[in-house]
């Protein structure tokens, strides 16, 4: 019989564990939603019995696993497997999860960095197949990313590579990110730049059409409320989604530049903007790298959908045979 592989996504809201083949076909997934607050032991345990009662209902043993792989968001040493920060879970500093999962499981098990873990998913399972390079960006509340060259994903020396989230994009922003820093590329263009950015607006005399209440709380602005305002042509929205393309536009280019991949591949919540966000994108980084460009570099869309987070995390696994 075919190995299966595993997949764990430790996100902020949901976590998620599948088992899945290695053609990338969930076979089984759960969710839960109560781990956010458990101690780092709890949810070592927690994350062991879903695997085991997964493997159970499934009539495999722990044997028929290639691999374990695992997704967190943040700084991930990847060498040693330990969380070094996370903003998701309270705790997990420097806490060594892959060990801590190790010691009950006998085939391997890979820990990494979310929006690394989904790079690979999109390269071996997605919009990447039949590349060797690539670099995906995840432009959710945050920004994440993953590199990967000649068919691995790089890492760096510590494992925090490709973090373009945190490049700064406009120096003199008074838009603060959540490093310290001003004018990150994601302290002004994604889902926790959008009440900032609605905010300045609003403030600069312009009329949203979205009929919000004059006491509105517009910390309360996300992707979706953007999303429904340029479906009403509500011009505050428009501008909104235009700033964040050509931000997006500037930061492709500067990867461009970095790394010359032929594929960057774009997945999120806010790519349900739609074709104007995306053309938006294009048309800044295209107008920047004009003749510089001297092969073609494709532009597109993340096409795994939902369960990028636990098929990413699978395909870890993949990464290691
Ligand atoms: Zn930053």
């Amino acid at each position: 019989m075919d190995k299966i592989l595993c997949g764990v996504d430790i996100g902020g809201t949901k976590l998620s564990v599948a088992l899945m083949t290695t053609a990338g076909e969930i076979i089984e997934k759960c969710i839960d939603c109560d781990h956010v607050l458990k101690s780092e032991c709890g949810l070592t345990d927690q994350v062991k019995f879903n695997i085991r009662r997964l493997l159970k209902n499934n009539g495999f043993k722990e044997s028929d696993l290639l691999g374990i792989g695992m997704g967190c968001a943040g700084h991930i040493r990847f060498r040693d497997g330990v969380i070094i920060t996370t903003s998701n879970l309270k705790g997990y500093k420097c806490y060594p999860l892959r060990d801590a999962m190790q010691l009950s499981f006998k085939v391997p098990v890979i820990l990494d960095n979310d929006a690394n873990a989904q790079a690979f998913g999109e390269f071996r399972f997605g919009a990447g197949r039949g590349f060797n390079d690539m670099v995906f960006l995840t432009i959710s509340t945050g920004i994440g990313a993953g590199i990967i060259i000649n068919r691995k994903l790089y890492r760096g020396m510590t494992g925090t590579a490709g973090e373009f989230g945190h490049t700064i994009i406009e120096p003199g922003s008074d838009l603060t990110c959540t490093c310290g820093n001003k004018g990150c590329l994601m302290a002004v263009a994604c889902g926790m730049a959008l009440p900032n950015l609605f905010r300045k607006k609003i403030n600069s005399g312009m009329i949203s059409t979205l009929d919000l209440p004059a006491d509105y709380d517009y910390s309360k602005v996300d992707g979706k409320l953007i999303k429904k305002g340029l479906d009403l042509d509500d011009p505050v929205s428009m501008e909104i989604v235009l700033d964040s393309g050509r931000y997006l536009g500037i930061a492709l280019y500067n990867i461009f530049q970095a790394l010359n991949p032929p594929l960057i591949v774009l997945g999120g919540g806010l790519l349900s903007w739609g074709e104007i966000y995306l053309a938006q994108i294009r048309k800044v980084f295209y107008e920047l790298a004009r003749d510089m460009m001297h092969d073609p570099i494709e532009i597109r869309v993340s096409e795994i959908g939902p369960d990028a987070g636990v098929i990413g995390a699978a395909s870890l696994v993949l990464e290691q045979c």
